[in-house]
């Protein structure tokens, strides 16, 4: 498959999103903004599905266990921000210079995606489950319009090796999270043996293009003509396993000392 051949691929930021709070219905208001097409790909700032899902604490809120103080000692941050980020973590990577954890969707990241940014006041935390909100307005959606549709939730993270950040998928319903090129073959007939391309990454990385990161206020995009839909749910697949990923296994020994 070719994508973006029949129809000319577009994209969009939808516009007069309003300010997201606990309880608002995040497929509603984009179905009441945009006319839904069959297969587009809407993409979702997870801040405001973390807004709109009540996932803010207040530092007073909380009590820091001796590992959030230990750790808020060495690093300097305060120790309740500490403790709101090891409670959003499965696995510490590393403490310091960068404090890098697996959020317990799976993806690791720095402070496990506990944002200051874009919220009045408290600490926001990454929706609980993003694959399970992404499948929620997905069928939120196609309950109000009938059309199917793919849904990406994004964050902005940083990269290893490069400097800067870039949006990147966090949840995802109705997409097949890669592109798997393997068996396939090149231009000269050679056998494809490695290329397995994480489409729901660069989607969420141009998506985010049309975000920004600061004042703008649009948080959704709608991509359109590229046709990825799929009937499968979830990004699992994108995470290495432990045993495989060696960037995390060296951080570790790192940490470690060794
Ligand atoms: P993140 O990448 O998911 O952490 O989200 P950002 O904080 O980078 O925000 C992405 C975009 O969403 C920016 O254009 C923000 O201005 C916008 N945004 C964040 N919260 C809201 C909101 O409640 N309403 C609207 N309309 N835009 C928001
Ligand atoms: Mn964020
Ligand atoms: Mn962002």
């Amino acid at each position: 498959m070719k994508w973006g051949i029949i129809l000319k691929t577009s994209a969009f930021a939808v516009d007069n999103i309003p300010l997201i709070g606990p309880g608002h219905d995040i497929a509603d208001i984009i179905c009441q903004r945009i006319d839904v097409n069959e297969y587009d790909i809407i993409i979702i700032a997870s801040t405001i599905v973390s807004k709109a899902e009540g996932r803010i604490v207040h530092t007073d809120e909380i009590i820091p266990t001796t590992q959030a103080e230990k750790i808020a000692k060495k690093t300097g941050a305060e120790e309740a921000f500490v403790q709101a980020v090891l409670d959003e973590s499965t696995e510490v990577i590393m403490e310091s210079p960068i404090f890098l954890v697996r959020h317990t969707s799976g993806n690791i990241c720095i402070n496990g995606g506990v944002d200051q940014s874009n919220v009045e006041d408290g600490l926001l935390l990454l929706p609980n489950d993003p694959d399970e909100s992404a499948k929620k307005i997905k069928e939120d959606i196609f309950g109000f319009t009938k059309k199917r549709v793919s849904v990406i939730i994004t964050d902005t993270n940083g990269r290893a090796f490069r400097e800067g950040q870039i949006g990147i998928a966090l949840g995802a319903a109705g997409i097949d999270t890669h592109h798997d090129w393997r068996g396939s073959t090149d231009l000269f007939g050679h056998i494809l043996e490695v290329a397995n391309e994480a489409v729901v990454d660069e989607l969420a990385g141009f998506a985010n293009c049309l975000m920004g990161e600061g004042n703008w206020g649009t948080p959704v995009v709608v991509i359109r003509g590229l046709e990825l839909y799929s009937d499968n749910d979830g990004m699992d697949a994108i995470y290495r396993s432990k045993d495989t990923d060696i960037i995390r296994k060296a951080l570790l020994a790192y940490q470690q000392g060794i």
